[in-house]
């Protein structure tokens, strides 16, 4: 059924890069017979997924939105793939994202913009916006995204799906394309906070495989997404997100579903994080930093595409160089010579230096929050879906959408965004739920509430 879906709506919303119909055939047909013949399986056996483009699926062509990967085939699978495959889902497909997870809108990817399903003229958000558009228009019940700085959550909020960023380290990455290696995180794509946590229990988990993994399993969400009692859970509304600059319609949503929690029983409370001013800031610092270096092995000698330069000898130099300026968009190279000159002799200490130290200053802002309170609230984002091509000349509009998902990463703490509702321009408006690294349960819990 959501291959047929697929068929004949991703035409017009372009949520897929790749589709594997008949693998994705083959392991239903492969589940089907195995509860045929009584064995127990996993409760997503057999719900398709969709799985975006920048994590390794053996076989499977990986392109992470470039078009130095263009045709790439990886040898291996990402622990989240190995484990939903394990789990009995089959793969539908690889969904479209900004190239390397850089943008907010899945404008930035080489192969074409996806759209978004409530307004075919609007951003699905992004960078995962395949993900979200996919789950969003009933191509897929689920999908796997990463978020890296709001690359799970925007999306999430623009297209009325839940999505959430679990802790630091307690999800894999061995097998993601690494964008910001201190900041990415990959997690689930659903339309119900349930269909979230289990499976987020599926792809959870430590791996031996990931030098930063957490001990432990990922256990307990699903129990607390359908608990459901709110009972002296403390809320914590913080300050700075969600005031100046935030659209009126998003404004109300997020009002009417804090009184819903207090209606739940849940305590509100007012918290500042007064560092959150300069997260932004920060972030548009470590990450170009860590990507500069991560993308570096994309050399023209290693993987994907190779250019041989147009005149001249073919030295090592001057391959990596015609390949890498072929290859790359250009938030893609304006990212790489950021990091690379934040990185450089004598502007260290003054740009990455100082970025890590309010990176610091905003984990204590959390920390302290969170002796207040046992969840943080926000908007996910400052307004609704933008139009295409509205913000695309406008790096810094572009980089706006983020202000509120941001510091989670930075801080490394979970965090999830589910619908509330349409604003008065008839689209989705997020509401996002904050709690502290390893506490990933209390999203599901609050936000199983809110369902
Ligand atoms: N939009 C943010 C950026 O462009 C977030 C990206 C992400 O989470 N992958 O960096």
């Amino acid at each position: 059924a959501h291959l047929d879906r697929t068929a004949a709506v991703d035409g017009a919303v372009h949520a897929f890069l790749h589709v594997n119909t008949d693998e994705a055939l083959a392991t239903a047909a492969d589940v089907d017979a195995r509860r045929a013949a009584g064995e127990e399986l996993h409760a997503l056996a057999g719900v398709p997924i969709a799985v975006k483009d920048i994590v390794v699926t053996q076989g499977q062509v990986t392109t992470a939105g470039s078009k130095i990967l263009q045709g790439w085939v990886p040898p291996y699978d990402a622990t989240v793939v190995t484990r939903l495959r394990a789990a009995g889902m089959p793969i539908l497909g690889k969904t479209n994202l900004d190239e390397f997870a850089m943008g907010s809108s899945t404008e930035h990817s080489a192969y074409g913009n996806t759209h978004n399903p409530w307004d075919l003229d609007r951003i699905p958000g992004g960078s995962g916006g395949g993900s979200a558009a996919a789950v969003a228009a009933y191509e897929a019940p689920l999908a796997i995204g990463t978020d890296t700085g709001g690359s799970i959550r925007q999306p999430a909020a623009v297209t009325g799906t839940v999505g959430v960023k679990p802790t630091y380290g307690s999800v894999s990455r061995y097998g993601l394309i690494a964008l910001a290696s201190s900041l990415d995180q990959a997690g689930p794509v659903s339309r119900t906070v349930l269909d979230s946590a289990l499976l987020h229990e599926v792809i959870g988990g430590h791996d031996p495989l990931d030098s930063t993994s957490l001990p432990g399993q990922a256990r307990g969400y699903a129990d607390a997404a359908r608990d459901g009692d709110l009972a002296g859970v403390r809320v914590g509304i913080v300050r700075e997100l969600g005031g100046e600059g935030y659209q009126e319609g998003v404004r109300a949503r997020f009002e009417e579903a804090v009184a819903l929690l207090e209606q739940a029983g849940a305590e509100v409370v007012e918290v500042s994080c007064p560092s959150f001013d300069y997260a932004l800031a920060a972030y548009y610092l470590i990450l170009p930093a860590e990507c500069s270096s991560n993308l570096a092995k994309f050399d023209g000698m290693r993987f994907g595409l190779r250019v041989e330069p147009a005149d001249g000898p073919a030295t090592a130099e001057r391959v990596m160089a015609a390949t890498r300026g072929a290859g790359f968009g250009d938030e893609v190279k304006r990212r790489v010579i950021l990091g690379t000159h934040a990185l450089s002799a004598g502007y260290f200490d003054a740009y990455y230096g100082s970025a890590q130290k309010v990176r610091t200053l905003i984990q204590r802002d959390f920390a302290a929050a969170f002796d207040q309170a046992d969840v943080l609230v926000s908007p996910t984002t400052p307004t609704t879906a933008f139009r295409l091509g509205e913000k695309l000349d406008d790096p810094l509009a572009m980089y706006l959408n983020d202000v509120a998902t941001i510091p989670a990463n930075l801080a490394g703490i979970p965090g999830m965004s589910l619908p509330a509702g349409l604003s008065d321009d008839g689209l989705p408006v997020g509401f996002q739920i904050l709690a502290p690294a390893r506490e990933d349960a209390r999203l599901y819990r609050v936000g199983g509430a809110l369902e």
